[in-house]
This record gives structure tokens, C-alpha cells and sequence, in this order.
């Protein structure tokens, strides 16, 4: 079961396309995406930016894909991108285009595929995927009576506080702590995060043992291709 993640394409398209030729390849069986997914910028006039960006360039191209790839890619909404377009993600679930994953398992040939959309809180305008950090452990603890951990990939649009994973800019750590906790506790087969698009240029790593638990970020200009059954596969490739 070999999967592919990208994460933080903000709206894109050359990130994307890169992305879906190599999704496309035979090998990969499940294509995820984990969140800020549109093109970012000031407040009101991003609401119809980012809906015209799933309208006209996304959802169509992920119909193409799926005709010719026979996959289903699943996706999530992440921070930067606005609540208020679920509706447009919704719809296209429907039709078949893709999967929403964010608080959903789905079931992944033998493995178990969980998404959680929430961040901790942050100095930013946009408010609609922030929890408190005793709410997120809250909603993850009733995820994890839902899953196999052994058997579970989780992707969380934050990656877990004080690791080589949510490193800003400056050094300092910004991830959540009952994101850690939870994969410290659960042990999943693997995690898989994005938020911090520099980190992995900070740390000098995209991914981290936490236990047996493989956690990764690979930042926003790059993607990453991993076997399930033999992590050890792990491989980065970079957009350009
Ligand atoms: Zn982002």
C-alpha cells in the first residue's frame, strides 16, 4: 500500500500538477492532500478567490484525474483555507471527485486513514479550523476509539509542538501539544502534517520518530511517497 501526501499547495497549479503526474503512477493507491488547499491573501476577497480556485481549476482537474488514474484523491481543509466553501468540497464528494477526511476514517486496503483539520491557536486573522488545545485532545481522543493505531495513518494539518517538524522561521516551535501527546500515547503507524511550510528548511529533517510512530512534514515544496508496509521507503520529491 504505497501513498502519496502533499500538503500546502495554496492554491498552486504548477505544485498541483506536479503532484497528481506523480500521484498518477501506478504504484501510488491512495493520493492525499492535508490542507490549505487555496490561494491565500486578504480576507473578504480570498472567499471568492479560493471558491473560484476549487470551482474552475481544482474540481475539474481532479475529474480528469480520476478518469484517467481510476483515484479518488482525499482532502482536507487546513487553516488558511475558508470554512464558509465546504460546501463546494461537499458537492463534490457527492459526485465522486474526492474524499473529505478531516474527523472521517476511511478505510485504506487494510490500513485506516483519519484527517483533523484543527490547529492550535495563533496570531492570525482567520479564525474557522482553530481549537484550543484541550479541545483538540478532546475530538482526538474520540477519534482514536475509531481506529487501529497500529494500522492508522493520521493526518494533522499541525505538526506536534517541539519537534523537527514545527520549526518557524526564527527557531522557535509552534505545533500543538495534544497533537504530540495523542501520537506519544496512540503510537499510530504514521502521521502526517504541513503548517509550518519552513520547517523542514529549519530543522534540516521532514520527518521524525516519536516512539514507533513515523511523523512527517515535508514542508510546502515538496511531497513525499511511503510504502505502508515498509516505511523505510519513505521518499521526498521536491516540486522543482
Ligand atoms: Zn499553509
Amino acid at each position: 500500500m504505497r501513498i502519496i501526501y502533499a500538503t500546502d499547495l495554496h492554491g498552486n497549479p504548477g505544485a498541483y500538477e506536479r503532484f497528481l503526474k506523480e500521484a498518477g503512477k501506478k504504484k501510488i493507491e491512495a493520493v492525499i492532500i492535508g490542507g490549505d488547499i487555496g490561494p491565500v491573501g486578504f480576507m473578504g476577497l480570498f472567499i471568492q478567490a479560493q471558491r473560484d480556485f476549487l470551482e474552475i481549476y481544482l474540481l475539474p482537474r481532479f475529474r480528469k484525474f480520476k478518469k484517467e488514474t481510476g483515484k479518488t484523491p482525499f482532502i482536507m481543509m487546513g487553516n488558511d483555507d475558508f470554512r464558509v466553501n465546504m460546501d463546494v468540497l461537499e458537492r463534490a464528494e457527492k459526485k465522486g471527485i474526492l474524499k473529505l477526511m478531516s474527523q472521517k476514517v476511511h478505510k485504506l486496503n487494510g490500513f485506516q486513514l483519519v484527517g483533523y483539520s484543527y490547529i492550535n491557536e495563533t496570531p492570525f486573522l482567520l479564525k474557522d479550523w482553530e481549537k484550543k488545545e484541550q479541545e483538540i485532545k478532546n475530538d482526538l481522543e474520540k477519534l482514536a476509539k475509531k481506529v487501529n493505531p497500529g494500522k492508522a495513518v493520521f493526518v494533522f494539518h499541525v505538526p506536534p509542538f517541539n519537534t523537527k517538524l514545527d520549526m518557524l522561521y526564527n527557531g522557535s516551535h509552534v505545533g500543538s501539544r495534544a497533537v504530540r501527546d495523542f501520537i506519544e500515547k496512540h503510537q499510530p503507524l504514521l502521521t502526517l502534517h504541513g503548517h509550518i511550510h519552513e520547517s523542514p528548511r529549519m530543522s534540516g529533517q521532514f520527518n521524525e520518530m516519536i516512539g514507533r510512530t513515523m511523523s512527517i512534514n515535508p514542508g510546502s515544496e515538496s511531497m513525499v511517497s511511503v510504502g505502508l508496509n515498509d516505511l523505510k521507503s519513505l521518499k521526498l520529491i521536491k516540486f522543482a
